[in-house]
């Protein structure tokens, strides 16, 4: 196959890299892929791009496809109680599951806020029973359009197509899935209001699986994950943009090491196989090291917590 070897690295500009092999791994479709490695600040990209990725996200099997699951009027009261509790008292039995990155980003009920990604907009609808107000998701591969109620949309669209400004603007794991980190950042960074919040949560090349294993490691995901930077080039790349890049935290888990070594075994990305494949010793130590890799940034994801700076 030939590769375009004057394309430059997405993130940071340079044009010298490795080029490394990858297969689909996760539902063991047919196909082999290539990325770049830029040699300058680590991030991959997926050289051709398949022309039919929708292909490659099976409506019977992708985990995004999943129905929203709803939740009673007295659950959702207490969903919003809970938050209001975690506010206050911050400790983990109180936090939601979006509770970690809400604490640092503190947006207000009525803030407009925006999931790119969305999937079946579960999140969304977590944060609508919580109380929040003014909820849109945009994502291209859910079946349509729909209102959900006076405070959930969800578009089958791109967040290109969002009109007026946010408040917050969230990206989880959707971020790798485009094909132009610039382009996406840039539409972000015009659709937020002045000190206005980006959440990215992306996996990252810093990963030491990454180093270790290559091709075999599962968050590579090829052909779905399109660009995954590293902190350098994505921290480069969001900065010339004008966002101010507030904190970057590493939020790896277990996943990294069972799910690679689903990989190396020659296995799909079957979730079932881990109870039979690993004792729970081993995942309760897979967990574990999964933290300490947090702490020494060597964790295979990451969220970035970026600002629209005020004077822009
Ligand atoms: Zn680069």
């Amino acid at each position: 196959m030939p590769i375009d070897t004057k394309s430059l690295c997405k993130f940071c500009g340079k044009e010298d890299f490795l080029v490394v092999p990858a297969k689909e791994r996760m539902l063991q479709l047919s196909g082999e892929f290539q990325y770049r490695e830029c040699l300058s600040c680590g991030s991959l990209q997926l050289i051709d791009i398949p022309k039919d990725l929708a292909n490659y996200y099976p409506k019977e099997s992708y985990y995004s496809q999943a129905p929203l699951v709803y939740s009673s009027r007295l659950k959702n009261l207490l969903k919003s109680i809970r938050l209001e509790v975690f506010r206050i008292l911050p400790i983990p039995f109180f936090s939601p599951s979006y509770g970690e990155w809400l604490r640092k980003l503190r947006p207000k009920k009525q803030d407009r806020i925006a999931d790119i990604g969305c999937g079946n907009g579960q999140l969304l609808y977590e944060m609508y029973a919580s109380g929040f107000r003014k909820l849109e998701g945009f994502d291209p591969y859910i079946p349509e359009t729909k209102k959900i109620n006076d405070s959930l949309q969800l578009f089958c669209e791109s967040f290109e197509s969002a009109k007026g400004t946010f408040d917050l603007i969230m990206m989880h794991h959707s971020f790798e899935h485009m094909e132009d980190p610039e382009s996406i950042l840039k539409v972000c960074f015009q659709k937020l209001k002045a000190g206005g919040k980006l959440l990215v949560r992306t996996p990252v090349t810093d990963s030491q699986v990454w180093k270790e294993k290559k091709e075999l490691w599962v968050q590579l995901d090829a052909p779905r994950h399109l660009v995954i930077p590293s902190v350098q080039g994505f921290s480069q790349l969001s900065e010339e943009i004008g966002f101010q890049l507030d904190e970057v935290v590493f939020d790896s888990t277990a996943f990294q090491f069972w799910g690679t070594a689903l990989y190396e075994k020659g296995k799909a990305l079957n979730p079932d196989l881990v109870q039979s494949l690993f004792t729970d010793s081993e995942l309760k130590e897979m967990h574990k090291k999964a933290l300490q890799y947090n702490q020494e940034g060597k964790g295979d994801q990451v969220c970035f917590y970026l600002i629209k700076p005020i004077k822009s």
